[in-house]
């Protein structure tokens, strides 16, 4: 027993894992921490409970009342048919009874995953509650959700405690019967059952009770079990609409463009990209300059197939990325965004992030070149140093240069910048925009940019106005376009 439980919540729980690795970053923007992390922890556990009961419910009471049933009948098979005929109408009021169990159980979980998606909001929004003085609210939130919640839980608790007594009033109502059945029999001398019988065979009936008791309870737990088993079932069986073709190609270089071709995406029903066309030749550096959910960072996210394009196709070296390796494509490429990501560990592995046995000296030549070498070597213990959870001991700036030096350490080819230098004040900008500077030599680079004058030499840039391509050209040649979108962002920007 021992083993197969501590197996069953193993593999559930690895199962559960693997997929939300695998599940497309879509699927996160709709499902809420709290929740996943309910059915990963709770529903695992009632899971662990259902299987457990059903183990005894299938091998050891079915045994030991099989035994003495077969006892009984052969004593008295008279009382023992009068006793198993009501069987059925014991078997009907508890099922009737359990029936509601599994959804009501179902029901409970759910609540219990908006409650921790409560407590997640409040922990890593901690600082804008109190600062907004927002505490009654969501104490009031928090206690809506903890009182539905316990309300759901007593109705659970409810049923699945009524499977003992009801139970235990059902098989003395049976006992009793088959004494008044049983003695009128031995009074008569009837059969072979004689008084010494009768107490003989009421003696062995009750032994068959704790075993009926258990597999009654059992059979509560399998269905608050099934409820958890549903709620597993819709993560596990979620579509995965990003997958790697099974012939997929293996790309191991960059060599010659990425290139748009009539691209169309939407997330709902409204296309959020309209027939971009667009080609980054190899050592470009393509800007992508709009307003504010004109769909730049779509764009940027269909290259390492975040996001699968709905029409069209987005080609590296010629070849439809849906076609290659994934994990090939995404070695091209590397990602520094707008809020950098830290994980709660070293400077050492947030720089060599996703390296199995990361060296030392590569490391603090990438920090070196992304302007971090000097404030790590300040820490207390340098790059043994923990930068908190999700970098919370940093600056914006030594964040966003730690996500830098993570991305020269990967050494890709391909570049992605997402306004990463938006959220800085101009002293780490500058520190930020040096780094990426360096970080941008000799590679190919899709910048989104928010600030115009960061973008002035690139190569090639690109202006998005809802979901289309308006403008496109170097920066003098945008400048000279009168009244253009360029010009009009430059002028707004300039004041
Ligand atoms: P930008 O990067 O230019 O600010 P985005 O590409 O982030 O713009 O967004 C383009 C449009 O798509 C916006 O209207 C935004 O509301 C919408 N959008 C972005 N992400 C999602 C999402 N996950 N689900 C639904 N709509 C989204």
């Amino acid at each position: 027993m021992a083993y197969i439980r501590a197996s069953t919540v193993r593999d559930l729980r690895k199962k559960m894992y693997l997929k939300i690795l695998r599940l497309p970053l879509s699927f996160f923007t709709d499902a809420r921490k709290g929740d996943l992390m309910t059915r990963i922890s709770n529903d695992v556990q009632e899971v662990e409970i259902s299987v457990v009961a059903s183990l005894t419910m299938i091998f050891r009471d079915p045994i030991t009342v099989l035994v003495f049933v077969i006892w009984l009948f052969i004593n008295s098979y008279q009382l023992t048919l009068f006793a198993l005929i009501l069987l059925p109408l014991s078997g009907w009021l508890i099922g009737r009874v359990s029936r509601t169990l599994r959804s009501s159980s179902m029901m409970g979980q759910q609540k219990l995953g908006r409650l921790l998606s409560v407590v997640e909001e409040t922990l890593s929004g901690l600082r804008i509650i109190k600062g907004f003085n927002a505490e009654k609210k969501m104490k009031e939130q928090f206690g809506a959700v903890n009182d539905q919640y316990s309300k759901i839980l007593k109705r659970v608790f409810r049923k699945a405690y009524l499977a003992s007594p009801l139970s235990e009033v059902l098989s003395s109502i049976v006992v009793i019967l088959i004494l008044f059945v049983g003695g009128s029999l031995a009074l008569k001398g009837s059969g072979n059952l004689n008084s010494q019988m009768l107490i003989a065979f009421v003696l062995v009936f009750s032994q068959i009770i704790p075993p009926i008791k258990n597999i009654t309870t059992a059979w509560f737990n399998i269905q608050k079990g099934l409820g958890s088993i549903d709620r597993l079932e819709q993560v596990l069986g979620a579509e995965e609409k990003i997958q790697e073709k099974p012939d997929a190609l293996p790309i191991k270089e960059f060599i010659d463009s990425i290139e748009f071709r009539g691209v169309w995406y939407a997330y709902n029903s409204e296309p959020v990209l309209k027939d971009i066309n667009l080609k980054i030749k190899k050592g470009q550096t393509v800007a992508i300059v709009g307003k504010s959910g004109a769909g730049k960072s779509t764009l940027a996210d269909l290259i390492p197939r975040f996001i699968d394009v709905d029409r069209g196709s987005v080609l590296i070296d010629g070849k439809d990325v849906r076609d290659l390796k994934m994990a090939d494509l995404r070695y091209l490429m590397g990602i520094v965004s707008q809020h950098p990501i830290l994980f709660n560990t070293t400077f050492l592995e947030n720089i060599a992030f996703g390296m199995d046995v990361p060296e030392l000296e590569k490391v603090k030549n990438a920090a070196g070149i992304a302007n971090a070498n000097d404030f790590i070597m300040d820490t207390e213990n340098g790059y043994d140093d923990n930068v908190g959870e999700s970098g919370n001991k940093l600056s914006g700036g030594q964040r966003q240069r730690i996500s830098i030096a993570r991305a020269i350490m990967a050494n890709p080819p391909i570049l992605i910048l997402d306004e990463a230098t938006s959220a800085l004040d101009t002293e780490s900008e500058r520190l930020v925009q040096d780094a990426i500077l360096k970080l941008m030599k000799n590679r190919t680079s899709l910048i989104i940019a928010h600030r115009l004058s960061t973008i002035q030499h690139a190569d090639l840039i690109v202006v998005l106005d809802d979901g289309m391509i308006v403008e496109s050209g170097t920066h003098t040649e945008l400048m000279n376009i009168k009244d253009g979108f360029y010009a009009k962002l430059h002028s707004f920007q300039a004041i």
